[in-house]
């Protein structure tokens, strides 16, 4: 009898812990994320990275690392301990010199998050070769704002971010595109400088593809918080599509065009969600955003989206901010 009773026992863990593996494969799993930054033209940028990994893993869908480029341009030193705020700023500094030790073994994520900005140092050769790796196999990257400025000498990156903006972009570059206001998307291949922004503002988001995951049941229009409109920016612009945009108002010093802002792209067969919008906290404050950012997130790493439009999303009339660190 004692025998039937443990063999009984064994029995119902065994399988008891069956059902609780194949309940938490249903159920997804955790998306192993790093966010790479460390070298940006905007002050904020630490916390924008440390906003970006706190929505990201509220969700309990993400895990977040954090890899820092470390080189300054304070002599040789690595700065070790890097300060979240006050930080280095890559404006009207000479290009700092690579960051030797940047290499981030990106075979244990399913996502990057790339949050480097303006005049950032050129990852060494071997790490640039494990990314292409990295994303040509499947890997998924994610694109903010001033990400977009980055590494403009590296092919491979200009094919991923689609778009791109200053660093000396120009027509070599590939075609401007952006939107008209009859509803027809334009490659422009006319000769000029990549990027430009006007004032900062609260501007209209004007969805173009309402039935991708990523934009799949969101307002067709909404308000997004005060932020920088990038405009202007031309790159490859291959195995890109264009889910929203803004108009740029030529009173703003804009383009008088509908700009791109949210894209998504495949480089092999890895997934690009790049948004040129988020230039400081209170822009990435905006629901709208905090909700592009982590469906983006989800689609670019695993090509699908369950994350729900909130219920505070901003509205075609108002914006939705969400105070970061206040309840
Ligand atoms: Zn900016």
């Amino acid at each position: 009898m004692k025998t039937r009773y443990l063999l009984l026992l064994l029995l119902w863990i065994v399988v008891g812990q069956q059902i609780s593996a194949q309940s938490r494969k249903s159920s997804g799993k955790i998306i192993r994320t790093l966010l790479v930054d460390g070298q940006n033209n905007h002050d904020q940028w630490p916390k924008v990275s440390y906003m970006m990994k706190h929505y990201l893993e509220e969700t309990g869908k993400f895990s977040v690392d954090v890899k820092r480029s470390y080189y300054t341009w304070k002599g040789d030193e690595f700065l070790a301990d890097f300060p979240l705020k006050g930080t280095e700023n890559t404006m009207a500094l000479p290009k700092p010199k690579a960051d030797s030790s940047f290499k981030p073994d990106f075979s244990k994520y399913d996502l990057v998050v790339c949050n480097f900005g303006w005049n950032a140092a050129d990852w060494p050769k071997e790490t640039q070769v494990a990314f292409e790796k990295f994303m040509s196999k499947g890997g998924g990257l994610v694109v903010v704002h001033a990400a977009n400025n980055s590494f403009p000498d590296w092919p491979a990156y200009n094919q991923m971010i689609g778009l791109g903006g200053w660093g000396n972009r120009t027509e070599k570059d590939g075609p401007y595109v952006y939107y008209t206001d009859a509803g027809t998307l334009v490659r422009d291949p006319a000769p000029g400088n990549a990027g430009s922004h006007g004032a900062q503002q609260e501007f209209l988001i004007t969805i173009r593809n309402p039935d991708h995951p990523i934009t799949k049941g969101m307002p067709l229009k909404w308000m997004h918080t005060k932020d920088e409109m990038y405009d202007r920016l031309r790159g490859p612009a291959e195995n890109m599509e264009v889910l929203a945009t803004a108009f740029s108002p030529k009173s703003n010093r804009g383009t008088d065009r509908h700009e791109p802002m949210l894209l998504t792209l495949t480089y092999g067969k890895g997934r690009i969600f790049h948004t040129p919008m988020g230039h400081v906290d209170y822009s990435v404050e905006c629901v709208g955003f905090i909700t592009c950012l982590l469906r983006g997130a989800q689609w670019a790493a695993t090509g699908k989206v369950d994350i729900p439009i909130p219920a505070d999303f901003p509205t075609e009339k108002a914006t939705s901010q969400r105070p970061f660190g206040k309840k």
